[in-house]
């Protein structure tokens, strides 16, 4: 078996231009403000109108490519259903928008996704319960950030309602394991959990296509996170156990991700994805061979680069996660300094 993946195509579509990747289901591709410069969406063609997957960062440079796309790649056909896979900006920043843009005499359309993302997107937008900037500020103070990286990190903003600046109040949930109809043919939802509390990919057998969203990317691993309002859990293993589904997916599926080219080759990624948090792992146990070190210590052992405040924001969250997995399968130990700060060591 070859573990070689294979990217059917050279280049992604232009801005406000769209690759047909299966009969009517085609790739386009918004601007995304961050070192990760983009975003992958799916139009797919349903009826005389249209279903989206993923909506794009809420702000006006992506809107602008969304008229364009209204105008050429829709051909002034009615976007009809919004679905989204998890409730990160890029993926739910402009489901209200179109959902109002796109309203018909019953009001504007109603998101299809987890129930789950929909109160987490509300939760982070406002602030509430865990998700206060102070509990944030708590949260990697006590794993080791410096007040100046709390400064820029837990400080900096609410970031995520700069992105998703109009929420859906409301939607039609999609349950883990169900069966939608889109475009004529069936998609089983796929739940994902590890990176948000219940993403979900969309996997259509009879097209051999998966749209992974965020939980299977050709070149990058997925970011795994720990929060506060989570703050012990092990998104490690929820991940890795998440992509044991997809190895159920037929061998020749394209996969759709959100970030970087469609590729082919499922089970040779989730392989090589298990392998990477193996490896980083055995990184963090050799990290404190010498001695107990707090998550914040242990980020240059996980991101050998320069890392700047929004990816410092998601390597401590990383960072945690991966030490919490060493501590909940019993490589490490966790203990709270007399400063407050908790470390992990070698057992
Ligand atoms: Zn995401």
């Amino acid at each position: 078996m070859s573990t070689e993946l294979v990217f059917p195509y050279e280049i992604a579509p232009a801005a406000g231009a769209a690759t047909e990747v299966s009969l009517g289901i085609f790739w386009i591709r918004m601007p995304l403000p961050f070192a990760l410069d983009h975003i992958n969406l799916w139009l797919i063609e349903e009826g005389d109108g249209w279903a989206l997957v993923d909506t794009g960062f809420g702000v006006q440079a992506t809107r602008d490519i969304w008229e364009q796309h209204f105008v050429g790649t829709m051909g002034g056909r009615p976007l009809r259903r919004i679905i989204c896979t998890h409730y990160h900006p890029d993926h739910l920043g402009n489901a209200q928008w179109l959902a109002e843009r796109f309203a018909t005499n019953e009001g504007p359309l109603i998101p299809e996704m987890s129930l789950l993302e929909l109160v987490t997107a509300h939760a982070v937008a406002g602030g509430t319960g865990a998700h206060q900037r102070s509990a944030l500020a708590t949260f990697f103070r006590s794993h080791g950030l410096t007040e100046e990286q709390i400064e820029i990190t837990a400080n900096r903003g609410n970031t995520y309602s700069g992105g998703v600046p109009t929420r859906p109040t409301t939607c039609q949930r999609i349950f883990p394991g169900d069966t939608l109809e889109i475009g004529g043919k069936l998609w089983t939802a796929i739940v994902g959990h590890g990176h948000t509390p219940e993403h979900l990919s969309f996997y259509c057998e009879e097209a051999r296509l998966l749209i992974s969203g965020d939980m299977l990317l050709p070149k990058i691993s997925t970011n795994v996170n720990v929060w506060p309002v989570t703050a012990l859990s092990d998104p490690v293993a929820e991940y890795v156990n998440s992509l044991q589904a997809f190895k159920y997916c037929e061998g020749d599926t394209l996969v759709l991700p959100s970030h970087g080219m469609p590729f082919r080759g499922i089970k040779a990624r989730v392989e090589a994805l298990e392998t990477h948090h193996e490896a980083r792992m055995n990184d963090l146990y050799a990290a404190v061979a010498d001695g107990e070190k707090s998550a914040a210590e242990l980020i240059p052992v996980l991101f050998r680069r320069q890392l700047d405040n929004h990816q410092l924001f998601f390597a401590i969250a990383e960072a945690v996660a991966h030490v919490n997995h060493g501590w909940h399968i019993g490589r490490l130990t966790r203990a709270v300094g007399v400063d407050g700060v908790i470390r992990f060591g070698a057992i």
